[in-house]
């Protein structure tokens, strides 16, 4: 893609655009597009990465750019480069700020669009808290063999609540956690309601049928149905929710959100309200899960296991050697980090995700928790995750 081709595929109106560019990371992201410690050629690349993953040849892409990008020409493989990056800030193709990742974000929480950059916004975990276990939101750049370069959605993890001052929490919490900007709904908002899709029939998001919830899609800035791309309604306050990985020879295939306060049965066919492993598992393989495998249940403080089929779940606790089987008399916390293996390659663990609330939640016990077990110590202790675990 050449500097024309690059000019096209950029918008002056976020509401035209596929993604949200944060430029002067891309410029500079060395992982891709050659040994130059800043190339718009790298801009070249992720444009084409991300018109494969929309299945559009013309996706365009709203850019942000800090001040200092301009600078340093030398730089850039070529004079030309730079030259053409002040022009395109000139017609509006760019947004040039003193530093932009500020602007980068809001206009990513209002309008739902994702952002490519391999940035963690350290920085503003608080004031977006969004970004707080977000793992659909943010793509990064992968190279790929043919010198191409692939967008992999990132798990952006959580960051701890001991690494943020407890005043400052308090303050953002008020100014920008529970506020609703204009025009807008923030994600905060989203994930701590219920949602139902207008349309006759449609049972997408109906948490009344077991314990399996899925997150509405963001649409600048509205919940809409997957299905029917409608405005979903408000269907009442969500208490919380954990999320449960499936992976299959270590490849995350699925993710199944569940609210606190279920207890769902989880197998090969587990019937109503049940979550059936059935069309995310190879049918060979699936002969190896029971019916009813596991009953997994869901409360305020943790997600346990409890063995129901004749095939045996094996547990492997972060970092054990050892296995050990659960029982079908008591249910057993699964903390992040553990493992539950229903045949062989095929494993259940928790997603680090979690939402806001619980992180806010989580802030406030604070000096009851211990920092070396439960759920609880697993946000404390994760950082951000760098790799995306996810399929794609
Ligand atoms: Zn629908």
């Amino acid at each position: 893609m050449d500097l024309d081709d690059i000019a096209a595929h950029l918008t002056g109106d976020p509401e035209q655009a596929d993604a949200l560019i944060d430029l002067s990371n891309v410029v500079r992201d060395t992982a891709i597009g050659g040994p130059h410690a800043r190339s718009l050629d790298r801009l070249g690349l992720v444009l084409d990465a991300l018109a494969r993953r929309t299945g559009d040849r013309n996706a365009t892409a709203y850019a942000l750019a800090d001040r200092s990008l301009r600078h340093n020409v030398h730089e850039y493989p070529d004079r030309a480069q730079p030259a053409r990056l002040v022009e395109w800030i000139e017609a509006g193709l760019v947004e040039e700020l003193p530093d932009a990742d500020e602007r980068l974000l809001d206009l990513a929480e209002g309008f739902g669009l994702p952002v490519i950059s391999r940035d963690g916004f350290a920085d503003f975990r608080l004031t977006h808290p969004w970004i707080q276990g977000n793992t659909t939101q943010f793509l990064t750049p992968v190279p790929t063999p043919v010198r191409a370069v692939k967008l992999a959605e990132r798990d952006m993890g959580t960051r701890s609540p001991a690494q943020i001052s407890r005043k400052l929490e308090e303050s953002d919490l008020k100014a920008h956690g529970l506020l609703a900007g204009r025009n807008r709904r923030p994600i905060t908002e989203v994930v701590r309601r219920h949602w139902r899709c207008p349309e006759r029939g449609c049972t997408l998001y109906d948490s009344r049928r077991g314990g399996a919830i899925r997150l509405p899609r963001m649409k600048r800035g509205v919940p809409v149905c997957e299905l029917h791309r409608t405005p979903l309604v408000d269907d009442g306050p969500r208490t919380g929710v954990a999320q449960l990985k499936l992976l299959v020879d270590g490849d995350c295939l699925h993710r199944f959100t569940l609210d606190v306060g279920s207890t769902v049965v989880l197998g090969r066919d587990p019937g109503p309200g049940g979550i059936s492993l059935y069309g995310h598992v190879a049918p060979e393989r699936l002969r190896r899960i029971s019916r009813a495998h596991l009953s997994v249940q869901v409360s305020a403080q943790s997600l346990a296991l409890r063995n129901l089929g004749v095939n045996g779940t094996r547990l492997r606790r972060n970092g054990a050697r050892q296995p050990t089987l659960l029982t079908d008399e008591e249910y057993v916390t699964l903390h992040v980090g553990d493992t539950a293996e229903l045949a062989e390659g095929i494993h259940l663990t928790r997603s680090a995700r979690r939402f806001p609330m619980e992180i806010a939640a989580a802030w406030q016990s604070r000096p009851q928790r211990q920092p070396t077990s439960g759920p609880t110590a697993a946000i404390t202790m994760l950082g951000e995750t760098a790799a995306s675990d996810g399929p794609g």
